[in-house]
């Protein structure tokens, strides 16, 4: 199978605008009527649903944020009564207050399909062994890639995150094909594989991995170790999960459902709506959504849309990797620093994606500090010889970020792992 599903993933741009129109109408009408916070927002802007009639009355929408969500918490944002509703995820608190969202069975069957078609980019089928090791609960890495490999029909593996010598050994046992986690945990296991001396016994082709932000390096040092090929998934909770937008053979961004989220990119000062090929935070609107209907939603992620026609025949709109977070962007001394710099210079260097960020003021002045592992060969190096590494170092990250940072090399597997989203930064400035 090349597409879970052909007619959607490939369909000419006439056909997909007219059904994302069709959609969109129902969608701002269905929020309008049920959601009474949202009904506000939009009296605010001066909108009614009558002047919604093409695509391109989108922008005359408000936009909704996590404060919205914040504020409307739990139920405020909830189109439909509990009724109808069977599920509750949340999302992570990776910047804050967790928000939770709902589904109806048809929204969970569709983030579920999402993932499918997700899967089968990745060549994944029936004849696969689904190794699903992103967190299950709350989180929805777990639910989603579950979902969507039983819709593909392949061997789903709920392992959930954890144990790692115990996912080795299923892994070895149950010969699984397909690897779903964050890409620092599966880095962490493919350091762990190569350790155990199971490289070449293990049985995986493809890896689908997403969740938090990682480096084209951080991908080919993956592929290279895992002798896999590694494909990026992206997704948040309060647009159904996993699977909003997924990578497929061209490895060269990620393809959005567009069926079920429009997507739009703006300027997160002046909230203007930027054309296509720039780049700016990625706003979705959910337009097949029940229970959860969000109309213009700010992600805070940054990246870039390009309707290039890809090798892979979709023609769905793809999104590049995710540069950054808007908020996880870090002001040092009035520069601002995305993590996803630091991370690129340092796999640039040769060293393992396994650092932490480390930011405090001293007498009034922020201090950066880049902790990174050794590799095993650097192990054996002098004294003088690590000193001498951190020097070229800091000149590296001096030239990416435009200040100079501390650099500490420290032993091989002694920053502690994550299982799920990896804690990068430790900012006791904020504490
Ligand atoms: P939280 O915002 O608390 O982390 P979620 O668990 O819902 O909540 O995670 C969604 C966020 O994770 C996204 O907004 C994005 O910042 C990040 N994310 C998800 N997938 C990717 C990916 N493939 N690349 C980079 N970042 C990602
Ligand atoms: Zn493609």
């Amino acid at each position: 199978m090349k597409y879970y599903h052909p007619d959607i993933e490939c369909a000419s741009p006439e056909t997909l605008k007219a059904l994302q129109a069709e959609k969109l109408v129902r969608a701002v009408r269905h929020a309008y009527d049920r959601v009474p916070y949202y009904r506000e927002l939009m009296r605010q802007k001066k909108v009614e649903p009558g002047d919604i009639r093409s695509l391109e009355d989108l922008p005359k929408l408000p936009f909704l944020t996590k404060e919205d969500l914040r504020k409307a918490y739990p139920y405020g944002l909830l189109a439909l009564p509990l009724s109808d509703v069977v599920r509750i995820q949340s999302t992570s608190g990776t910047t804050g207050t967790r928000v939770v969202a709902f589904y109806t069975q048809h929204d969970i069957d569709l983030w579920d399909e999402s993932c499918a078609r997700a899967i089968i980019a990745a060549g994944g089928g029936k004849d696969d062994v689904v190794h699903v090791c992103y967190g299950y609960g709350l989180f929805t890495g777990g639910p989603g890639l579950n979902g969507g490999s039983h819709k593909v029909g392949s061997l789903t593996l709920p392992m959930s995150s954890g144990n790692t010598e115990r996912q080795i050994q299923f892994m070895l046992d149950l010969e699984s094909t397909i690897l779903c986690c964050t890409p620092s945990y599966a880095a962490y296991l493919a350091e762990a594989i190569i350790q155990m001396g199971v490289r070449d016994r293990i049985k995986l082709k493809a890896g689908i991995f997403g969740a938090e932000a990682w480096s084209e390096e951080m991908r080919r040092d993956i592929e290279d170790k895992l002798g896999i090929k590694a494909y990026d998934i992206y997704g948040l909770t309060e647009i159904s999960g996993p699977g909003v937008s997924f990578e497929c053979s061209e490895q060269t961004g990620m393809h959005i459902n567009e069926d079920h989220f429009l997507a739009e990119i703006i300027d997160p000062e002046t909230e203007e709506v930027l054309p296509e090929g720039s780049k700016g935070e990625i706003v979705f609107s959910c337009i097949s959504k029940e229970a959860f209907p969000l109309l213009r939603y700010r992600t805070r992620d940054i990246c870039v849309l390009s309707r290039e026609k890809c090798s892979c025949g979709r023609t769905l709109i793809k999104m590049s990797r995710i540069l950054g977070r808007s908020d996880d962007m870090l002001i040092i001394r009035g520069v601002n620093v995305f993590p996803s710099q630091i991370e690129t210079v340092l796999l640039r260097c040769g060293y393992p994606a396994n650092y932490q960020i480390l930011l405090d003021r001293v007498r009034h002045t922020d201090s950066l500090e880049v902790q990174v592992e050794m590799t095993q060969e650097m192990f054996s190096d002098t004294v003088k010889g690590i000193a001498a590494r951190e020097k070229e170092l800091v000149a590296s990250l001096r030239a990416m970020l435009g200040i100079s940072p501390k650099v500490t090399i420290v032993a091989p597997r002694s920053i502690a792992r994550s299982e799920g989203k990896a804690v990068r930064v430790i900012d006791k400035r904020k504490l």
